[in-house]
C-alpha cells in the first residue's frame, strides 16, 4: 500500500516532524514486519530522520545548510531557489525505516521529518509500507 501525508509548512527553510503522521500510516496498514519508506516527491523539500527531542537540533540543521548552501551564488537556475535544489541533494528524498511489532523501529531520540528549503508551501510525502 501506498498512502499519502500533506503537510503544509510555514517558513521558507523549516524541519517539520511528521513522525506521527507517518506512524499512523502504519498502524493503518496492519503491517506488523517489514519497511516503510517516506518519500518526498518534490524537487525542493527532502525528508530525514533525526532528533525530536531538543527543537534546537532541527533549527541547527536549517542553520548549517543555509551556511553551507548560500541563498545568493552564482546560480544560473531562473526561479532563483537553487539553493533549495542543492540542499535537496545533500538531504536526499527518501527514507528506509523498519517496522517492527506493527510500528515504526525508530530510535529513542528519532523522529521523521520533512525539510522544507523553499517553503511556506502544501507539500506532500508518499509512505510505501512492505510487510516481510
Ligand atoms: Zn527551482
Amino acid at each position: 500500500m501506498i498512502r499519502e501525508i500533506e503537510v503544509t509548512t510555514r517558513a521558507r527553510e523549516e524541519l517539520v516532524d511528521v513522525t506521527a503522521e507517518v506512524s499512523r500510516v502504519i498502524a493503518e496498514s496492519g503491517v506488523r514486519s517489514g519497511m516503510a519508506f517516506v518519500f518526498c516527491p518534490h524537487t525542493t523539500a527532502a525528508v530525514t530522520i533525526n532528533e525530536n527531542a531538543d527543537p534546537d537540533v532541527r533549527r541547527d540543521i536549517v542553520s548549517w545548510a543555509a551556511g553551507t548552501v548560500p541563498r545568493k551564488a552564482d546560480w544560473r537556475h531562473g526561479e532563483g531557489n537553487s539553493d533549495a535544489h542543492v540542499k535537496v541533494v545533500l538531504t536526499g528524498p527518501c527514507q528506509p525505516i523498519p517496522v517492527e511489532a506493527g510500528r515504526l523501529a525508530l530510535g529513542t531520540w528519532q523522529g521523521v521529518f520533512l525539510c522544507e528549503y523553499d517553503g511556506p508551501r502544501a507539500r506532500r510525502l508518499l509512505v510505501k509500507v512492505m510487510a516481510g
